[in-house]
């Protein structure tokens, strides 16, 4: 049996300082100590900075500034001068305007393609295909060299970004995923969960 439910929550007590009325299970309420003691973690001075500068970015203008606008002031705020950006290639057209914004806002921007390297997918075993692999462990590595202050990914696919987090040096933040069937909003999935997707997303009964 599961130890945390919030998803199933229906109080959200711990966005209310109402703890009186969370559920039994609530780690708000039954971690006290543990969750003392990661606050510590915030005390670290980037662990901090992040942390603050990201809920100042938020608050400023809440709920009025795209994402696109978001990174880059986030990007001031914390100070970054050189950016990595690790795009796949069906965005190339985005990465190039996403790059020029930055650009213009007096970032300098690295940008690596996910087919970095031009490497056949026998590599992972796959045979039979003409499409080079995607490479985002070259992508990370690549930035890693250029000693990049931050990057940001830019439509790779799942998997392949989890290789680029799990390999970047640098923090990271995602500016859109990649979801081929859904104009890159994988959440539209879920808002038609009862509806057009509902065969698509559920397992067959
Ligand atoms: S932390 Fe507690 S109150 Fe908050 S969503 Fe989870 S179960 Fe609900």
């Amino acid at each position: 049996m599961q130890k945390y439910t919030c998803a199933y929550c229906q109080k959200h007590a711990c966005h209310k300082n109402d703890l009186e009325n969370a559920p039994k299970n609530c780690p708000t309420k039954n971690e006290q100590e543990r969750l003392k003691d990661i606050i510590k973690e915030y005390k670290n001075e980037e662990n901090y900075k992040i942390a603050k500068t990201s809920a100042e970015v938020v608050m400023d203008n809440y709920g009025g500034k795209p994402r696109v606008k978001e990174i880059v002031d986030f990007c001031k705020q914390m100070g970054y001068k050189k950016l990595g950006l690790a795009f796949c290639v069906g965005l190339a057209k985005e990465a190039m305007i996403f790059a020029q914004i930055l650009t213009k806002y007096g970032f300098e921007v690295e940008s690596v393609i996910c087919k970095l390297g031009d490497v056949n997918r026998e590599e992972i075993g796959i045979k039979d295909c003409s499409v080079p692999m995607c490479n985002p462990i070259a992508q990370a590595e690549f930035l890693n060299g250029e000693e990049t202050d931050f990057n940001i990914v830019l439509g790779l696919c799942v998997g392949h970004d989890t290789l680029f987090f799990k390999y970047s040096k640098a923090p990271v933040t995602v500016l859109a995923v990649k979801d081929r069937a859904l104009a890159h909003n994988p959440l539209g999935a879920l808002y038609l969960a009862d509806g057009y997707m509902k065969g698509k997303i559920y397992p067959k009964e």
